[in-house]
């Protein structure tokens, strides 16, 4: 071989070996113009279309470590414009590989997401038109379109007249807000500003800090925890109480943690109710709680519907909405089953002038000519800018019509009656919730750790999708009708799924408990003869029939701690008898210090229903090191007061007047 044919020949492998250099094919070199957007966009419906209608062929969940995605692409953005296909092929071959496929029709956790092309559309074209309609003169058809879709669905939903913006005499209206958290939030902080101003006129002369820390919130055991998050946020005190054996909040549950509330000189000022809580869809008692409430006038009433509310355009679902005239607000999430993308959780108030006084701020730059007469979004909520998101649904509105969107709920809900069904014929389930929307909660009977295994092997198998929660203090498997078009073969499929692994998990069972009875009959039988050898050389009782006679005196039942922790907040758990609780999520407590606290043990005192308890906060770690952040597990101590009744410092009773002196704002 010559030189030149060598040189030829490398350079020919040193092309192979060389990664083709990807050329971007858009014409000016660094950007997609319109020619080759119609293009990559039509590609991409068509790639959307396909994934959608192959998704069973994936596994739903996927197999991945965390940090996968690190290592398959690069630490730095591309300095040079890349080639789209390149980007498309790595979203198969990279992204893909680390999603899991809520539209799967075996995803059957949580609640569905929302999902259509109707809405895909509307996205879309909001993407496109790309405005961003903080106020009305900001994009008029945005504010405009966002208010009348709120009150087509406000009237389908059912929702009394004061809550449409657009109805002759109505101070209410909707907005559309990012998630049914901010839906919570916003609304917990116009309750908080309501509120104080009420206080702060009794007490003209005490500062608004002092007048918060009176406030306190209440909620369900069962409510989700975007309410105890709000209160983080509002910097306010929740009451957390037990809701009955049907996961329901009732009227005299709220009304007697309130009065007593009272008495220690709190102030009531917000209850979140839920219709439809996460854990199991069960509805608190609505018509009770805002009876209830008629005794405390000016608290906020909340409902958090964010999944069952969008069900109410089913004339024969709307029972479920009884007591709504008793709301302030109230809140569903059409981007949970309403065929409507994330992000879609409509927000209605009674008042809209009491939501906005708490959120108003006003700079020049923002202000208009038509701000008397118009809607301005932006006082509505968190953010200044919001995207065009009513679009999608009026899109899905109108596409499918109320006809169609009743339609859809009602499959879902005849897909839940029939998984239902199957679960009841095999006697080794049990159900744990009153099915009445698309939610069915069940369990093998047995032990909590026996479902946790079942749920376990289920999910690492990635044939199908779901997740546990915790009702009536069990451990029960939810299972969501979820997918857009599940058929009634995918739920016996899933069902036939969820059979094959309890009956290889039950046999596994029953093999384990034989061979563990056997090896623990061995082992008690070596522990038996050993302790036997070592007791008889040391212990009198077994020489002395009497003293075993007598037996071991019992020991005393341990009271449970009162601080468990949900989340990063410590709560205070309040105990009056075995099945009565009250939680008191108190999110800063830890951030209390010694500074105005003679007490040298740096001690808060808290008077709490059925439980004087006082909190410490330990020092020690604070000392210990700089950059330790406090956090409140390892902050807190709790001291309670029988504790303290047995040290000669301090009576429970002087305590408490200690405690009520400092919440005496005057
Ligand atoms: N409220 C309820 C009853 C829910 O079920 C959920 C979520 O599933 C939420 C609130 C929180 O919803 P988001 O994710 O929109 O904040």
């Amino acid at each position: 071989m010559d030189t030149s044919m060598r040189s030829a020949a490398c350079g020919n492998l040193e092309k192979q070996t060389q990664k083709p250099k990807p050329k971007p094919n858009w014409t000016n070199g660094s950007k997609m113009d319109s020619t080759e957007f119609r293009k990559r966009g039509m590609e991409m419906v068509e790639y959307i279309c396909t994934y959608l209608e192959t998704l069973n062929e994936r596994r739903v969940t996927p197999s991945v470590e965390p940090g996968y995605l690190r290592h398959l692409l690069p630490s730095e953005a591309p300095h040079e414009p890349e080639d789209w296909d390149q980007i498309m092929s790595d979203v198969e071959d990279k992204i893909m590989p680390g999603v899991t496929h809520w539209q799967h029709p075996r995803f059957h956790a949580y609640f569905p997401a929302g999902n259509s092309f109707p809405s895909i559309l509307g996205d879309m074209l909001g993407d496109g038109i790309g405005c961003i309609g903080f106020s009305w003169a900001a994009s008029p058809a945005c504010t405009e379109l966002e208010t009348i879709v709120l009150d087509w669905l406000g009237k389908a939903i059912g929702l009394p007249d004061h809550f449409l913006a657009l109805k002759e005499g109505s101070t209410g209206g909707g907005v559309i807000q990012t998630s049914a958290s901010e839906c919570v939030l916003v609304t917990m902080l116009a309750a908080r500003a309501q509120a104080l101003k009420r206080l702060k006129a009794q007490h003209p002369f005490v500062e608004e800090g002092h007048l918060l820390c009176k406030l306190m919130a209440y909620c369900s055991k069962e409510a989700h925890s975007c309410v105890e998050k709000a209160a983080m946020i509002c910097f306010v005190k929740l009451r957390i109480l037990e809701p009955d054996e049907n996961a329901s909040l009732r009227g005299q549950t709220i009304y007697e943690a309130m009065e007593e509330d009272e008495l220690q000189g709190l102030v009531p000022f917000f209850v979140s109710t839920t219709l439809g809580t996460t854990g199991s869809c069960a509805f608190d008692n609505l018509p009770e709680i805002g009876k209830q409430l008629e005794r405390f006038p000016g608290v906020w009433l909340h409902v958090d519907a964010a999944y069952a509310g969008n069900s109410f355009i089913c004339p024969e679902l709307k029972p479920l909405l009884k007591g709504i005239e008793y709301a302030d607000s109230f809140n569903t999430n059409p981007n949970k089953w309403l065929l409507t993308n994330f992000d879609c959780s409509t927000l209605w108030v009674r008042d809209r002038i009491r939501l906005t006084s708490a959120l108003v701020v006003d700079p020049l730059y923002l202000k208009h000519g038509y701000s008397d007469a118009a809607i301005d979004y932006r006082h509505w909520g968190v953010p200044l800018s919001r995207r065009f998101r009513s679009l999608k649904l009026w899109f899905v509105l109108r596409s499918y019509g109320i006809s169609g969107l009743q339609h859809y709920i009602r499959h879902h809900i005849k897909l839940a009656k029939r998984f239902e069904e199957l679960v009841l014929k095999d006697k080794r389930f049990e159900i744990c919730n009153q099915v009445k929307l698309g939610l069915v909660c069940f369990r093998l009977k047995g032990s909590d750790k026996l479902n946790e295994k079942l749920l376990s092997i289920i999910n690492e198998s990635g044939k199908l999708h779901m997740v546990p929660a915790s009702v009536n203090d069990r451990y029960i498997i939810r299972f969501c009708a979820v997918a857009q078009n599940a058929t009634a073969e995918d739920i016996d499929y899933a069902w036939d799924i969820i059979v094959d692994f309890a009956n290889e998990l039950l046999e596994k069972e029953q093999h384990d408990e034989l061979s563990d009875i056997i090896n623990r009959k061995k082992q008690d039988t070596l522990a038996q003869k050993r302790s036997f050898f070592v007791r008889m050389v040391s212990d009198p009782k077994i020489y002395n029939p009497a003293i075993n006679k007598a037996g071991t005196p019992k020991l005393s039942m341990e009271l449970p701690s009162p601080v468990v922790s949900r989340g990063n907040a410590p709560i205070i758990r309040t105990q009056s008898s075995v099945d009565h609780n009250s939680w008191i999520s108190w999110p800063l407590a830890f951030l209390f210090n010694s500074g105005n606290n003679e007490d040298k043990g740096n001690n808060v005192s808290l008077r709490f229903r059925h439980l004087d308890t006082n909190v410490r906060h330990s020092s020690s770690r604070r000392n210990s090191g700089a950059g330790s952040s406090p956090s409140p597990e390892n902050e807190l101590d709790i001291v309670s007061a029988q504790q303290e009744q047995r040290s000669p410092r301090r009576s429970p009773n002087v305590m408490r007047k200690a405690s009520s002196s400092r919440d005496n704002p005057n």
